[in-house]
């Protein structure tokens, strides 16, 4: 039979960006956001050369002074793309799953040791509870490290008022499968609802100035989110003003290598 025009097919391809765009506005918004970060330090010392070679060029100790300022902003500027670059990598990373098991309790022993000069100077004590013969996670041993990393940093960093933080651990479920819950508790100032669901977000910061007074970057909890989201596992935090925070992640726990749980 002849085809007649009625009988024209047409194909409509229909594709939503509606994703697409966003991620693209996104990234837009997070290198804005970077640069004007590293803007700012960037212009203090520029200005701080600037005075050195002129009026406070005879001046030992203006000089002083100021080289002590311009060590703090390359310090400030240096932490921001330490973090810039491990929120990348992790990024890379993100849908490779880490296939190793590690000793949490291990790591969190390590990570405390290090903090324990930091501690000291704000005068916060450092508590650790696990229960013994606890399973290994499935993850990746330096990921999980800058993940207690970063939480304990906040707690001392935010909640040194508190006088002390508490990391424990201990075995959890989740969809009837097994996992080790971490937690990151300090009794500091808290914070308030409304701040909770956007605490991971790069960037977003309770008290800008407070956090960069601290050495904060605005990174840290976004790379503890991705890290999370790499191992499969998940983050909740709970927090009440006045009381302190409790940081907690779930981890999958490694299978047992003789084959039984
Ligand atoms: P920062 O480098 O600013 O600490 P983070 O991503 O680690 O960035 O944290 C984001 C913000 O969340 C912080 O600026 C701070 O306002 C708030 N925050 C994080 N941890 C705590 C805590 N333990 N107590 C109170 N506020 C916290």
């Amino acid at each position: 039979p002849t085809r007649r025009s009625s009988d024209l097919l047409v194909l409509v391809l229909l594709r939503d960006i509606t994703e697409a765009r966003r991620v693209e506005a996104m990234r837009a918004d997070f290198v804005a956001f970077a640069s004007h970060e590293l803007k700012t330090p960037l212009a203090s010392l520029s200005g701080f050369i600037d005075t050195l070679r002129g009026h406070a060029k005879d001046d030992p100790e203006a000089r002083e002074k100021f080289l002590t300022i311009m060590a703090d902003q390359a310090l400030r500027m240096r932490r921001l793309i330490e973090d810039l670059l491990s929120l990348s990598r992790i990024e890379l990373r993100e849908h490779v799953r880490p296939s190793d098991p590690v000793d949490l309790l291990g790591v969190v022993s390590d990570v405390a040791d290090g903090l324990t000069p930091v501690a000291e100077q704000s005068g916060v004590e450092i508590g650790m509870t696990a229960p013994a013969g606890l399973s290994k996670v499935l993850g990746d041993r330096d990921e999980l490290a800058q993940v207690v990393q970063n939480l304990a940093d906040n707690a001392i960093r935010y909640g040194r008022s508190g006088k002390r933080i508490e990391i424990s651990l201990e075995p959890a479920e989740k969809s009837g499968r097994p996992f080790i819950r971490l937690t990151v508790r300090d009794y500091g100032p808290g914070i308030a609802k409304e701040h909770l669901p956007r605490l991971t977000e790069r960037f977003y910061r309770v008290d800008a100035a407070a956090s960069r007074a601290r050495g904060g970057t605005g990174l840290g909890l976004a790379i503890v989110k991705h890290i999370v989201n790499r191992h499969q596992g998940s983050l909740q935090i709970e927090s009440e003003l006045g009381r302190g925070s409790a940081f907690s992640v779930l981890l999958p726990v490694a299978p047992d290598p003789s084959g039984r749980r």
